[in-house]
């Protein structure tokens, strides 16, 4: 049988390559870290997938909802921004600590916007081989009422608000959300912020190939003093995102040679292609080392995802 990387990966109950923990997380002792990123966008920050929040006259956007159990503090971090209702709702991808308290905002008078591929993951539940974790079909309640193909632009709040899929990138659902006037993307997943490499998660349809190409999205929207949103922890900068971009291009390039020379899997991680970056991408504590990400992007590139992210 073949081998895999999911094999060295610990239980988790996260999706970014920093919050991947082997325990289950006490929810009620994460707290909620508000920032004010200007022209009524606020990022909160806790232990999983970030949100970020658009204030308007009338109401609230909220791009990813946190899981189920941290739904109330959610809400009321938005209540200390705004006493305004959360009108919209934008998930990202299909990882429950991005769309898991969408039902308490629909009941609440949210509409939920998402590709179509996300509603698709959240009705049928689904199985996160890196994580072992599986994710039971959502009530109908939590699925979003509106989806979109290719992209979506929303005007609210004086902002322009644009939404583009981008294929195969951290996972086949993915929506990166560009606050034009606010000068902030939200990456999804496809980007972990300075200091970590993106994961990928190829059991949700995600890829290296579309990983890349998602930066390449990004840094065609950005300009140098764009703020973008990681799946965790502190927004990056465009030039951050651009050199993570050409260490994962510099990776693809490496990966692909060992594999056109015919080395196995085994053999790839042990010619060590990641060694010199390293350095500056892997977060002491994360579970995406070096050896790990070699794994992955020999298994990504070797599977052919690389085309279907074209
Ligand atoms: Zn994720």
């Amino acid at each position: 049988m073949k081998r895999t990387f999911i094999a060295l990966l610990p239980a988790a109950l996260l999706c970014s390559s920093v919050a991947v923990v082997a325990q289950p997380v006490d929810y009620s002792k994460l707290e909620i870290k508000a920032t004010d990123l200007g022209n009524g966008v606020h990022i909160l920050n806790w232990q999983g997938g970030d949100s970020l929040i658009l204030v308007g006259d009338d109401g609230v956007l909220l791009v990813d909802t946190s899981v189920a159990q941290m739904g109330d503090k959610i809400k009321a971090a938005v209540a200390k921004v705004s006493g305004k209702p959360i009108k919209l709702v934008v998930n990202t991808h299909a990882h429950a600590d991005h769309f898991g308290a969408n039902e308490a905002m629909a009941n609440g008078g949210a509409v939920i916007v998402a590709h179509v591929n996300l509603r698709e993951r959240m009705a049928n539940g689904q199985t996160i081989a890196a994580f072992n974790q599986t994710i039971p079909p959502s009530p109908p309640a939590a699925l979003p009422t509106i989806t979109y193909g290719e992209a979506m632009v929303l005007h609210f709040g004086g902002d322009t608000v644009q939404l583009f899929h981008v294929r195969n990138a951290h996972t086949d659902s993915d929506t990166l959300v560009h606050f034009k006037r606010a000068n902030v993307i939200h990456a999804s997943g496809t980007f972990g912020g300075d200091g970590s490499y993106p994961f990928f998660d190829m059991s949700s349809g995600g890829s290296l190939a579309g990983t890349i190409a998602a930066q390449e999205k990004m840094l065609s929207l950005a300009d140098s003093n764009t703020r973008i949103v990681p799946d965790e922890g502190d927004p990056g900068s465009t030039a951050v995102l651009r050199a993570c971009h050409d260490a994962l291009v510099e990776i693809r390039a490496r990966v692909e040679k060992l594999i056109a020379e015919g080395k196995s899997e085994d053999e790839a991680v042990a010619a060590k292609p990641t060694k010199d970056l390293d350095a500056k991408w892997v977060r002491p504590g994360g579970f995406l080392s070096g050896d790990t990400y070699t794994r992955m992007a020999y298994e990504s590139l070797k599977s052919g995802n690389a085309s279907a992210a074209r």
